[in-house]
């Protein structure tokens, strides 16, 4: 069905038209409320795209997860049943070729996750599938007989996956290749988030950064030393991100 948008963990968000009759236990998301929430056991929310805009996208997303996680403990659930459907919300105005549009329901799509594991890995995975489709056929770091245009004068054929690993013993440090380099077909066997965030200065001068704040999903529901890690913890398999994250 084309006028329903499908989440993960079996919610559904429906598409009206501006002119629907809205069904009457809705509660627009910019007016939500912890009260309205407990006081209606079977809330759908109304998400209409043209009443709010990117700058209220991150407060309403922080909102939502709050409520969302007290009504769950509460009233035990969220949304109604529709021809076997959960749904959770009404989208109005809502664009698909819009991708400021299609990151807010992506936004809720993490937020309906049951634990917070699970959001972390929803967001990791859509995250970094971001990164690698932005790079994907477009050979940004304009590699060359293996050189990558940063490391064109040197010898180095690795581009960035590299790094000083201090010995034991000793001041001297050596410039190693990253144990997650896969060597026959020189990919990345880690999914490293903060490795794909990452810009030389060689990417920078063609206009390419990627600042977390501008990632949608990684500002809202990451707190600062979150961020720090995510954007620090390079040559890092994902499995130990992922569990750096939950402590903090
Ligand atoms: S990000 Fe920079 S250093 Fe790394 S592979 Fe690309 S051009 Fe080379
Ligand atoms: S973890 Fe980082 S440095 Fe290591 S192979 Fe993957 S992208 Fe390269």
């Amino acid at each position: 069905m084309n006028n329903i948008i499908k989440l993960d963990n079996n919610y559904y968000i429906e598409k009206l038209s501006e002119n629907s009759e809205i069904p009457i236990n809705t509660v627009n998301i910019c007016h939500l409320s912890l009260i309205k929430v407990l006081k209606n056991k079977n809330i759908v929310l109304k998400i209409d795209f043209e009443e709010f805009n990117i700058k209220d996208y991150k407060r309403l997303l922080k909102k939502l997860l709050i409520v969302k996680n007290v009504a769950m403990k509460i009233n035990g659930e969220f949304g109604i049943i529709e021809k076997e459907k959960k749904i959770i919300a009404y989208a109005i105005n809502f664009d698909e070729n819009n991708m400021k549009h299609k990151d807010f329901i992506s936004g809720i799509n993490a937020i309906f996750y049951k634990t917070r594991y699970e959001r972390y890995n929803y967001i990791y995975d859509t995250v970094c599938n971001y990164l690698d489709s932005f790079f994907y056929g477009k050979n940004l770091c304009d590699f060359k007989n293996n050189k990558c245009g940063e490391k064109r004068n040197t010898t180095s054929t690795t581009g960035c996956c590299h790094h000083f690993k201090h010995k034991a013993l000793g001041p001297l440090s050596k410039l190693v290749l990253c144990e997650y380099l896969n060597k026959e077909n020189y990919t990345c066997d880690a999914k490293c988030l903060p490795c794909k965030l990452f810009t030389c200065d060689y990417l920078e001068s063609k206009g390419v950064k990627f600042k977390i704040k501008d990632i949608l999903l990684l500002d809202v529901f990451f707190n600062p030393i979150q961020k720090y890690f995510i954007k620090y913890m390079v040559f890092t398999p994902k499995d130990k991100i992922l569990k750096r994250l939950m402590k903090l």
